[in-house]
């Protein structure tokens, strides 16, 4: 069984990101979802998280998703 944490933000949409991904916004064009769904590149130093819908980087520190609350699974 598959560990989903689930996020709540602000707004109150929510969603579930399986283990051992984690949410990812695009502060670009407002993107919001599982870091699953991220493309990332590894020739460099450390990875580059970037958005699936507008490629562009810093996904893994978009704004909206830091301001997500993780829910503590609770079946
Ligand atoms: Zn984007």
């Amino acid at each position: 069984m598959t560990d989903v944490a689930r996020y709540t933000l602000p707004d109150g949409r929510e969603f579930a990101v399986p283990d051992p991904y984690y949410l990812a916004s695009c502060d670009a064009c407002g993107w919001v979802g599982s870091s699953e769904e991220c493309g990332t590149d590894y020739w460099g130093d450390c990875g580059d998280v970037f958005c699936p819908k507008c490629y562009s980087d810093g996904a893994d520190c978009g704004q909206v998703a830091e301001t997500a609350v993780m829910e503590p699974r609770n079946d």
